[in-house]
């Protein structure tokens, strides 16, 4: 017993130091909060002189997640671990699992909710389930899940968006998002629980063809590229396990808009629309999706059509956290947070919250920047830049020049489409086919994180193509 307490002393003793908490020199650091380990918190903490501040990070993720690789984890392409950089890599550090409630400006206080355990998990995703608002209060009497406060000197959001449902009725109890790394998994689960539902012998011909419908809401460059990842994977690897079954199989995409890929040139745009066509994959623009039931989606224009999975990508609603703030200047638009040059919000009454930045999805620059991740990454090495220097009493960094480094997307069939039109710097132009995929291939291979998953990538692209994806479930 004597030996365990002192064992826990020393481990004590050990923490404190290591962490310098109570150390002297921590003491002297500024306290720097970064919520969300995403595009701009994972890379503002990559990036920021970490000797310089003492770094919390508090995000409901332990991981920071690929998202343009998500489309292919959700069919297998590449494994799931291949997409993520788990923050706690860092071991100078201090990273909660938490969501960050509610933040009080003028005490520079963030309240903080754990997201640990089964009793959060719903949170983790809180729009899988509207209706269970109790089901998703954490259960306080478990040790570990009571709020706490943070203090900061310095504080990063970059807590991103949600998907948007515009409202329609049943999206988030029957519909799959594909945001994070555990959508992806789910969808996973789904196609290939379709595929062994249908293979019953109790199954109708009638049931088996619902089952093997596939639909997609949203003709963005996401939903296009889960098309694309999808087809790939039912003529390929689904076509062999289940050569009856795959003739039955629908892919639809539905889009309110009158075409798809509208961040793209028209040329692409067609491009895509052509290749789809051709190879069966329904693209049905101008339709509205009125309700989602369980196994059936409403279209305005078609009535009832029933569906095995259905995937929604319609675009961005506001983080819960920025809502709930109320105290600072938003876009009237998407919601986001109005910031300066230099990545500061401003108060409804005009000041400059120096001490604050905020980044990615949830902010809002002028002249408007899309929200990729091509802007947060760039947005966060910037305002990394500039904590660096504050941090070292120098002066801030030249102005935020956002440089384009185009557009793409994956469309299937070791087919991909490149937008360069609007690029600064580098060729300009667009580019499509094999030689489009191939720079798509090797830009996120560069881009990989981590010698780990640059490895992984190329070793699961290797194998999904001499040996399949893997077609168990659990
Ligand atoms: P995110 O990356 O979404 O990160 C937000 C973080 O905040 C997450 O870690 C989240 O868990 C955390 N968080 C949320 N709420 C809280 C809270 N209350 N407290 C603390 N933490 C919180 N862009 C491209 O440029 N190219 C692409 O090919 C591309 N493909 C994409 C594919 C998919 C499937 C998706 C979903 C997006 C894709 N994007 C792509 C868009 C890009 O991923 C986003 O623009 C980017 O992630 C925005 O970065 P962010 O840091 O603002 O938010």
């Amino acid at each position: 017993m004597l030996a365990r307490s002192v064992a826990v002393a020393r481990l004590a003793t050990t923490r404190v130091g290591s962490r310098g908490f109570a150390s002297s020199s921590t003491a002297l650091k500024q306290k720097l909060v970064i919520l969300g380990s995403g595009w701009g918190g994972y890379e503002v903490l990559r990036k920021v002189n970490r000797s310089v501040y003492d770094v919390t990070v508090v995000s409901p993720n332990t991981y920071f997640a690929f998202t343009p690789l998500l489309a292919g984890a959700s069919v297998g392409t590449v494994d799931f671990n291949s997409t993520l950089e788990p923050v706690r890599r860092y071991p100078d550090v201090t990273y909660y699992q938490a969501w960050a409630d509610k933040i009080d400006f003028k005490s520079r206080k963030i309240t903080v909710m754990p997201a640990t355990g089964s009793a959060t998990r719903k949170r983790l995703n809180p729009q899988i389930n509207d209706d269970s608002a109790d089901e998703l209060k954490p259960a306080v009497s478990f040790p570990g899940f009571r709020p706490f406060d943070l203090q900061y000197d310095k504080l990063v959001i970059a807590v991103g968006c949600y998907s948007a449902t515009y409202g329609t009725p049943g999206v988030s109890a029957h519909a799959y998002f594909l945001k994070d790394i555990r959508d992806a998994a789910k969808i996973r689960t789904r196609i290939l629980e379709c595929f062994e539902l249908a293979a019953q012998p109790t199954v109708t011909d009638q049931e088996r063809r619902n089952l093997l419908n596939f639909v997609i809401v949203g003709g963005g460059p996401t939903g296009i590229e889960f098309a694309g990842e999808l087809h790939d994977f039912l003529i390929t690897d689904l076509e062999r396990a289940y050569p009856t079954l795959t003739p039955l199989c629908r892919i639809t995409i539905y889009d309110v808009a009158p075409g798809i890929l509208g961040a793209f040139d028209k040329k692409l745009q067609d491009y895509a629309v052509s290749k789809y066509t051709r190879e069966g994959i329904a693209i049905k623009t101008s339709h509205h999706v009125t309700e989602v039931k369980e196994g059936v989606i409403n279209i305005k224009e078609e009535g009832e059509v029933p569906f095995g999975l259905c995937v929604w990508n319609t675009g961005l609603a506001p983080n819960p956290l920025i809502e709930s703030i109320s105290e600072l200047e938003k876009d009237e638009k998407t919601h986001s947070l109005k910031i300066n040059d230099s990545f500061h919000p401003v108060t409804t009454e005009g000041e400059v919250l120096k001490e604050v930045y905020c980044i990615g999805d949830a902010s809002a620059l002028e002249p408007k920047l899309p929200a990729t991740a091509q802007v947060a990454s760039q947005e966060a090495a910037w305002v990394a830049k500039a904590l660096t220097r504050a941090g070292k009493g120098q002066s801030p960094p030249s102005e935020f020049n956002f440089v384009n480094r185009g557009t793409m997307a994956y469309i299937g069939s070791w087919n991909a489409i490149v937008d360069r039109t609007q690029a600064s710097g580098g060729p300009s132009g667009e580019l499509t086919g094999r030689t489009a995929w191939l720079l798509w291939r090797s830009a996120y291979l560069y881009q990989a994180m981590s010698l780990r998953n640059m490895v992984s990538l190329l070793y699961h692209w290797f194998a999904t193509w001499l040996g399949g994806r893997r077609l168990s479930r659990f």
